[in-house]
């Protein structure tokens, strides 16, 4: 459905790295009817690329195998297989990071991704050709356009803000009072250890408890947001 006929406000989400503190997350979000895409690197789990951030917390990356279960309902997308810097990829290794990360996403979620999250939030021409050239039809960096309008060019995307934007609740009053007449989008992204990190897990309650449940808002992964004709491609 193309929430557009029905809506001129939508919420959508993106997180990235498919950390273990995604489970607190979707707990969160499924409770409040949101709805979030995963950007994900498939090359990585419990016991590889893990980090510690600003010394306080171990981060551990889930073994995605394992969790089809855990994001069903939700959106998986492509982030590399090693979360590379991809402007630093020689072709052979750019068309590696960004295939094999898209082809274990299909085989272990059973739907093709099409979006993608910028490692890093760096791209360069050769990246975005490559990208197209896989199927991907939407792409985000990471510079708060503190804006809902919609935006031209999906594969130089930006997000509205981060979940710890100091606008982010003037952002969220703004976006609920609003009466537009095009469409609207409010985009929030993330990784779930800021929250776990930071200890401020209440931020994301507080600001799913000021948006959910309202009939003017539409809650969908940024798929559906963004690429509000397209049909999933299942395996
Ligand atoms: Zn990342």
């Amino acid at each position: 459905m193309n929430w557009k006929k029905q809506y001129q406000k939508a919420l959508t989400f993106s997180y990235d790295d498919g950390n273990v503190q995604d489970k607190k997350l979707l707990d969160i979000l499924n409770r409040y009817g949101m709805k979030c895409t995963f950007n994900v690197n498939t090359g990585l789990d419990f016991d590889h690329g893990t980090w510690v951030y600003r010394d306080v917390l171990e981060v551990h990356r889930l073994n995605l195998a394992e969790c089809p279960e855990l994001y069903a309902g939700h959106e998986m997308a492509v982030h590399g297989v090693y979360h590379y810097n991809l402007t630093e990829l020689s072709p052979a290794e750019l068309t590696a990071e960004l295939q094999e990360n898209a082809e274990t996403i299909t085989k272990l979620y059973g739907t093709a991704p099409v979006g993608m999250a910028y490692p890093y939030g760096v791209y360069n021409d050769t990246v975005i050709a490559e990208l197209n050239r896989l199927g991907i039809r939407y792409a985000r960096g990471v510079e708060s356009s503190h804006s809902f309008a919609e935006q031209a060019d999906l594969m130089r995307f930006q997000p509205t803000c981060h979940h710890d934007d100091p606008q982010l609740f003037d952002l969220a009053k703004q976006f609920l009072e609003s009466e537009p007449e095009t469409p609207q989008i409010f985009y929030v992204w993330g990784h779930s250890y800021e929250f776990e990190g930071q200890q401020n897990w209440d931020r994301l309650e507080r600001f799913c408890e000021m948006l959910a449940g309202r009939d003017d808002i539409f809650y969908g992964t940024n798929r559906e947001v963004l690429l509000p004709d397209e049909e999933p491609k299942t395996k």
